[in-house]
C-alpha cells in the first residue's frame, strides 16, 4: 500500500496572537512546520507528503521552507481553506487516488515520531481508519453555559484524540464528500468517517505529541526540545 501524508498547516493561529501564521513560528531555531515535516521525511513508511499552506501569501514561504530544509518527500504545497476541514479536503483532492492509505497530521504537532506514524499506518492497513489517542487523566465534566455542572463523564472510556489519523483513501474521500454535501463540520477527520457508520480504531499516542495552540504551548515545546536534544 502506498502511503501519503497530508499536513494541514494553513491555520492563522489566532490563539497565538502573532502576526505570522503559526506554522512559521520558530521553536528551537526552526519553524514549527519544519520540525513536523522532518519526522515524516525520516519515516520510511511514508512515500509522499502534501502540505496545506496558509491561503494567500503562505504558499511561497512554505515552498522556501521545504527547499531550505531539503524535504524531498513533499510533492506539493497547496493553499488551504477557511477551516481545517476545507484545508484537508483541498489536500485530498490534490493527492488523488494514487495513494491507497492517507495519513492526516496537524502541522502544529511537531513532536510526532516515526514510530507513532508507523503504528498508525499498521493499524490503518487492517482497520481502514485509525487515530492516535491517549486516555484522559483528568475528570471530564459537562458544564452548561451558565457554569453549572450538568454531568460527570465516565473517565475510563474517555480518550484525547490526536493526529496522525490514518484512512484508506477511498473511505476518507467518501466521508469528506458526504460531510460537505450535508454541511457537516467535525472537530477531527475521524468524525466524518464515523458518520458513515465505519469503525475507527485508536492507537496509543504520546503525551509528547502535543498540539501547539497557545503561547504557553510554545514555552512547553521549547522545553521539550531541550530535553530531547540533551
Ligand atoms: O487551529 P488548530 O491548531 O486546531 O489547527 C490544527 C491544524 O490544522 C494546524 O496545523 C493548522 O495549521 C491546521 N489548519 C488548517 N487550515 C485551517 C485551520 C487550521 O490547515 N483553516
Amino acid at each position: 500500500m502506498r502511503v501519503a501524508a497530508l499536513i494541514p498547516a494553513a491555520g492563522r493561529g489566532r490563539r497565538m496572537a502573532e502576526e505570522i501564521p503559526k506554522a512559521f513560528l520558530p521553536m528551537g531555531g526552526a519553524p514549527l512546520l519544519a520540525h513536523t515535516l522532518q519526522q515524516f521525511e525520516s519515516c520510511s513508511g511514508v512515500e509522499e507528503v502534501i502540505v496545506l499552506a496558509p491561503p494567500g501569501n503562505g504558499v511561497q514561504p512554505a515552498e522556501e521552507l521545504v527547499k531550505r530544509h531539503g524535504f524531498r518527500k513533499v510533492s506539493r504545497i497547496v493553499p488551504g481553506g477557511a477551516e481545517r476541514q476545507d484545508s484537508v479536503y483541498a489536500g485530498l483532492k490534490a493527492l488523488g487516488p494514487r495513494s491507497d492509505l492517507v495519513l492526516i497530521h496537524d502541522g502544529a504537532r511537531p513532536f510526532i515520531t516515526p514510530d507513532l506514524i508507523e503504528r498508525v499506518v499498521a493499524e490503518t492497513r487492517g482497520s481502514r481508519a485509525a487515530v492516535a489517542a491517549i486516555p484522559v487523566r483528568d475528570t471530564i465534566k459537562e458544564v452548561g453555559e451558565d457554569g453549572r455542572v450538568l454531568k460527570t463523564l465516565t473517565r475510563d472510556c474517555l480518550w484525547e484524540i490526536q493526529t496522525p489519523q490514518g484512512f484508506h483513501y477511498s473511505l476518507i474521500l467518501e466521508a469528506y464528500e458526504e460531510a460537505f454535501r450535508d454541511g457537516f463540520y467535525g472537530t477531527d477527520d475521524a468524525a466524518l468517517v464515523e458518520r458513515l457508520g465505519v469503525e475507527v480504531k485508536v492507537v496509543l499516542g504520546s503525551r509528547y505529541n502535543l498540539k501547539i495552540t497557545t503561547p504557553e504551548d510554545l514555552v512547553l515545546g521549547e522545553a521539550l526540545l531541550k530535553v530531547k536534544r540533551g
